[in-house]
């Protein structure tokens, strides 16, 4: 049942990320995000595929907890699996070349790759519009905002609702 499966996945990352914080002033529970990626999905986007709300939920498990790819397909199936690489960063490499990477890398995405990206890009937007992370400056955001918005020119043509969403932060910041 799908209900049960998405509440399957849920508890997963909700499990995984709890003991994760977010970057802003109040360090909001981690879990929010990906929580909120799939709901953008759900909502916004009018996504009903299991499979992408499920990598949704788990897009940073394996990035940034001890989570494994075999836990997830033992768990959640190969094609959850798929999804969720696609868009993991390799974390043995620098920063600088994850970045760059996800440049590269985003116009080669499947479809359900880049709209679970697509998603998180605006989730993280609307968050560093709502107030600034610890430590980071008005430069540092605005840096952000320039390497989401290259992000993003890789992953167009896959959800016009998304992508006009996204649009808009981009022009009330003078990008694209
Ligand atoms: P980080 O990767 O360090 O931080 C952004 C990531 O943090 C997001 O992609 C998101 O990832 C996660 N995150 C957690 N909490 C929040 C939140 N409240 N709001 C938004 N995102 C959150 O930043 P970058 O390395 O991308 O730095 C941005 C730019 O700044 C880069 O272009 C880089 O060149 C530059 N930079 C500047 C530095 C400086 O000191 N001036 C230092 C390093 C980089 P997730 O979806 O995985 O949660
Ligand atoms: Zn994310």
């Amino acid at each position: 049942m799908n209900v049960q499966s998405l509440l399957s996945t849920v508890d997963f990352a909700a499990k995984k990320h709890k003991n994760q914080r977010r970057k802003d002033v109040e360090g909001t529970p981690y879990i929010n995000h990906p929580i909120g990626v799939a709901e953008i999905l759900s909502r916004e986007a009018g996504i009903s595929e299991l499979v992408v709300l499920q990598a949704a939920l788990l897009h940073d498990t394996v990035e940034d907890t001890e989570t494994t790819f075999e836990e997830i397909e033992q768990k959640f199936g190969k094609a959850v699996r798929s999804i969720v690489a696609e868009v993991t960063d390799d974390k043995s490499l620098p920063k600088k070349e994850r970045k760059r990477l996800q440049v590269v890398n985003a116009p080669n995405k499947t479809r359900e790759a880049k709209l679970v990206k697509l998603a998180d890009k605006l989730y993280n937007l609307r968050d560093l519009n709502r107030c600034t992370p610890k430590g980071w400056g008005d430069q540092r955001v605005e840096e952000y905002f320039k390497w989401a918005h290259e992000v993003v020119v890789g992953l167009r043509g896959t959800n016009s609702i998304l992508e006009s969403k996204l649009d808009e932060l981009f022009q009330a910041r003078n990008l694209g």
